[in-house]
């Protein structure tokens, strides 16, 4: 029997429908454009050109982002302000502020490196040791060196130099073993120099009111004695340590004396009086 087949569409032609969509067999096509498909698309000539153009600018670009780390390495960060490469080199600045530090310190060492010759000098100056001295009548005295001399009067007025006279008095020596100054009476008289009081008196004899002063000069044993002072003057006590100038007492004749004057006598260890004048001469400094 036959069957109508249906007489619509493409179908009507009465072939199977598999036999029109089935594939062949594949068809194996030799690509002899192959090698160019790998080439990018075509691209409108505008559009190469400004990407030749912008290969350059990034290269530039690159190029001052790099000597603007370079700069902030080497100078102030300042110095970079201009470029777009600031808020890096920013970055790079407290780097550069280290370095910059780091030699200033280098600097500041080789000052400091020469400070100790400085210091060692003032110590050298500064501490020299004190003399211990035994004193009769004070016990143990220890005298730092004085580096201050003065007058222990105004010495524009002298009555009596050191050295063989003739004696001013009944009973005065024939040698004067100290130096004569007139400042008028009730002057001042103050120390020669920083040291240690071992006398001070109102009976000293001859010598009247009178006080003894122990001093360290350049490390020797220097003692200075101040004579005639005017009774219930005296300033000062033994075992007291004075300073220069400090005063004593005050300008009198008690003692031995023709008239108001300061009798001073010098003396060294030995006990021996020197030519107070010619000493205080050359060293008095102040
Ligand atoms: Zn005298």
């Amino acid at each position: 029997m036959n069957f109508p087949q249906p007489q619509h569409g493409r179908r009507a032609a009465g072939r199977p429908r598999y036999r029109r969509t089935a594939p062949a067999t594949p068809i194996t096509r030799a690509v002899p454009d192959a090698p160019q498909e790998t080439v990018a698309p075509a691209r409108p000539a505008g559009r190469r050109r400004a990407a030749a153009a912008l290969r350059p600018v990034m290269t530039i670009g690159a190029m001052t982002f790099a000597g603007g780390m370079l700069l902030s390495t080497s100078v102030p960060a300042l110095a970079v302000t201009a470029t777009d490469t600031v808020a890096r080199a920013s970055v790079y600045a407290p780097a550069e502020d280290t370095i910059s530090l780091r030699s200033q310190t280098l600097e500041v060492g080789s000052e400091v490196a020469l400070e100790p010759i400085e210091v060692g000098g003032f110590d050298v100056e500064a501490a020299p040791p004190p003399i211990e001295s035994s004193v009769a009548g004070v016990g143990e005295v220890s005298l730092l060196q004085a580096d201050r001399v003065v007058w222990p009067v105004d010495p524009s007025r002298t009555a009596s130099g050191f050295g063989p006279r003739i004696a001013p008095c009944a009973g005065c020596s024939t040698f004067h073993d100290g130096i004569d100054f007139n400042p008028g009476v009730g002057a001042t008289i103050g120390s020669i120099a920083d040291g240690v009081v071992i006398t001070a008196t109102e009976a000293g004899g001859g010598l009247g009111v009178y006080v003894e002063v122990q001093h360290n000069i350049d490390g020797a044993v220097v003692t200075s004695l101040y004579a005639h002072m005017q009774y219930g003057s005296l300033a000062v006590a033994p075992g007291q340590r004075v300073t220069a100038g400090q005063p004593l007492g005050a300008v009198g004749t008690t003692g031995q004396s023709t008239g108001p004057h300061l009798h001073l006598e010098m003396y060294g260890a030995d006990g021996v009086r020197f030519d107070g004048m010619a000493w205080l001469s050359s060293h008095v400094n102040g």
